[in-house]
Parts: C-alpha cells; structure tokens; sequence
C-alpha cells in the first residue's frame, strides 16, 4: 500500500456463507474509486491481495486517462472456481461489506462475476454499477469496448500510416470472444482483413461464416505476420519470450495487462512496434458504466467510447514529447491529472457530492425511474 499509495484495503470474511474476499481502493482523488469484482482460485490469500491492489491501482490510472471523475478500486472474492454460482447470502454478505464503504468503492463485474452478481449485491447496497437492464443497469460493455479499441486503433493507424483508415490492413484478432468478435466485425466493415485465433475452434467457425474473417491456429495468433495485432483474449501476450518473434507495426486490442512487464513497453518500442496502452484502449467498458450514473443512454456511451481516437493522440503526443514509451506516457498522464484534479483533502469521502451530482451529496448511484 505505501509504496503504490493504495488508500484503504478491506478484508471481508463470514465463515457461515463461505466468503472471503479482499477490497482495495487505490484512490479515490478524482471521486468514488470504482473497479470490477474477480472471482477467481487464488491459491494462498498472498496471491489475491496483490493480484488486488494490482487491478485497482491500474483502474485509478484507467479512469484518469480516460478524463472520468472517478478513482480506482478492485475487489477479489477467492472462489474456487469462477463458474461455480455463488449463493444470495453470499453475495449479501458482499454487498454489505461495500455498503459500509459508503460509496468509496462501487463495484462492477469483472472477470467470473455475471449481472445476476451484481443484481444479488444490489439487494444490499446502492453502490453497484451493471445491474440488469431493467434495473437502469449498463448490459453487456463489450460493444462499447470493441468500439473504443477501434477507435484507438484508428489513432495509431493515423499515427504509423499517416491515415486513420484500416481499409486494406491486415489485422489480426487474437480471441473470438465478446470484444474480439465485436471488433472483428467493425474491422471487416471498415474494409479490413481480418484474420481470428482462438483456443475455441467453434467460436472462430462463427465468426467465419457470420462476419467472413479468416480463421488461423490459435498458436500463430502472435508471430502471424499483419499490420495490426490485436490482442483481445488473456495478458502477458508481450513477453520476453514473444517479443522478438512479433511481426506487426501495431499492437492495439481490447485485452487487459498485454504487457508481461513494463520493461516490454520499451522492448516494442526498440522494435519500432506501435504500441497503444491497453487501459486506454480498452477504457470503453468503464466509460459505459459511467454512462450509468447519470441515466444510461447506448448512444451516449457510444459516441464517449469515441473519443478514445483523440485520447490515443494525446498519449502519443506525450510519448513523444517525454522521450518515453506509449505505455509509460499513458501511466505518467494518469498520474499527473490524479494530482492536478484531485478533490479538496484528496479522498472523497462518504457524503460528498460527485462530479456529476451538481454539488449535492453522491446518495444513489443512478438516477430514480
Ligand atoms: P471473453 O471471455 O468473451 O473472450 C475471450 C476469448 O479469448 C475466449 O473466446 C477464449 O476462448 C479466448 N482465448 C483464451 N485464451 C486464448 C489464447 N491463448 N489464444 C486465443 N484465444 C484465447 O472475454 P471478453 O469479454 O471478450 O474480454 C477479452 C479481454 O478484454 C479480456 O482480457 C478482458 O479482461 C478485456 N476487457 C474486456 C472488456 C469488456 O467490455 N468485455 C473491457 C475491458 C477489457
């Protein structure tokens, strides 16, 4: 926690429902940190608390790159297998535990967690974002992601190319699954060829016949020779071993953590290969949520997950102008608006207003009706 300058880390266990799970809030200078819940097998506790204050720092800086009023925060629930359903007093229990944060921590799915989660949390809190539809909840973020990670790779074609356009680029989708099929799509539309790996041979079949990718072995996704890689399927795609063997101009995808290390950012950058920052490209799902809290409209949402393409020149501006890699860039203008617009005291604390609550105290999260 010191040396990342987490805020507050909360450690919630109730034997009776089989709960245990970790809360940590890295910031919450620019409003409520807000970040997904992973359910996942952790094997020692060790594990999630890193794994947690990892996730929630790099929401803080996600959110400030992408111009949000708000902070970062992550939990973990350990959870032996992310399939397996979790019990209503489970997530009562859960919820409970982000009610007495008051607002500080608002959470939202991530990887494991499903809409019936949040809807069972929202049973015992406000202070949840993606419920169901009905309940004036965001849906499914990925078109909205896919549409932002187009949009960034529209920036750093512009950059690489001189022209924004993808028409006649070869690209290739590693992962066919929500943001990689979504995105496969935008691509073909654009005039694109658009080739898809994935480890499930029939989710590639589909986009095949529906969206007339082609389709290549899921162990060539990463040394395919293409314009643009787009890694859409799990991280550490860049890695000391891969990097060498890389043979794109671009790496731009929707998938979290594509760096194994930092160090790789300035490896791809020796390599003359273009790299947009994940968390910045793949920022379209938070700005759908954000679009929750206000009263959710898909177009709205939309056309924010749009301005990802000046957000991308604004980082490789920086890039430039700093003598550093896209990725530290992204990091140090995250870190810089954090100080610069952070809220009076630098926490924002139960009872304050929100940016977007017109100077009354933030008491529900989304608008009632
Ligand atoms: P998903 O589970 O729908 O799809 C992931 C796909 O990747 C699956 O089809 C899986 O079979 C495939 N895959 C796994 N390992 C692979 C491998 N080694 N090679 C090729 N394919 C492989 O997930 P998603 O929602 O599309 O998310 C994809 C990535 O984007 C994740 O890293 C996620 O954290 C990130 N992300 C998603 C969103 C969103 O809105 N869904 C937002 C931000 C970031």
């Amino acid at each position: 926690m010191g040396e990342h300058g987490h805020e507050q880390v909360v450690f919630v266990a109730d034997e009776a429902v089989g709960l245990r799970a970790v809360i940590a809030i890295h910031s919450t200078a620019l409003g409520p940190s807000l970040g997904g819940i992973r359910f996942w097998h952790y094997e020692h506790e060790d594990d999630a608390v890193v794994d947690v204050l990892r996730l929630s720092e790099a929401m803080s800086l996600k959110a400030s790159v992408a111009g949000l009023h708000q902070g970062g925060g992550k939990a973990v629930v350990l959870w032996d297998h992310p399939r397996r359903a979790r019990s209503p007093e489970l997530l009562r229990a859960l919820g409970r535990a982000i009610q007495e944060l008051g607002g500080r921590y608002l959470a939202a799915e991530d990887v494991g967690a499903t809409t019936a989660d949040m809807d069972g949390i929202a049973t015992v809190t406000p202070w949840v974002t993606g419920v169901s539809e009905s309940a004036g909840g965001s849906g499914d973020p990925s078109p909205v992601t896919a549409v932002g990670v187009h949009h960034a790779m529209r920036a750093a074609a512009a950059k690489r190319w001189g022209d924004p356009t993808l028409s006649g680029r070869h690209v290739v989708v590693q992962g066919a699954g929500k943001v990689g099929a979504a995105l496969s799509a935008l691509l073909v539309r654009d005039g694109a060829t658009v080739a898809v790996a994935d480890i499930d041979d029939a989710r590639v079949r589909e986009l095949v016949r529906t969206v007339g990718v082609d389709s290549i072995p899921a162990a060539d996704a990463v040394t395919e020779p293409c314009d643009v890689l787009a890694p859409c399927a799990l991280g550490s795609v860049v890695n000391p071993e891969t990097v060498d063997s890389l043979r794109c101009e671009i790496i731009c995808g929707g998938a979290n953590n594509q760096l194994a290390t930092e160090e790789m950012d300035d490896a791809l950058l020796a390599r003359e290969i273009l790299y947009v920052p994940d968390f910045v490209a793949n920022a379209g799902g938070i700005l759908n949520i954000a679009e929750e809290l206000t009263g959710y409209s898909r177009e709205r949402a939309l056309a924010s997950a749009a301005r990802i393409e000046q957000t991308v020149e604004r980082v490789f501006t920086a890039a430039r102008d700093w003598n550093l890699a896209p990725g530290r860039a992204a990091q140090r203008l995250g870190r810089e608006r954090i100080a610069a617009e952070a809220v009076p005291g630098g926490r924002w604390e139960p009872g304050d207003p929100a940016a977007w609550t017109d100077g009354s105290p933030l008491t529900r999260l989304r608008p009632e009706g």
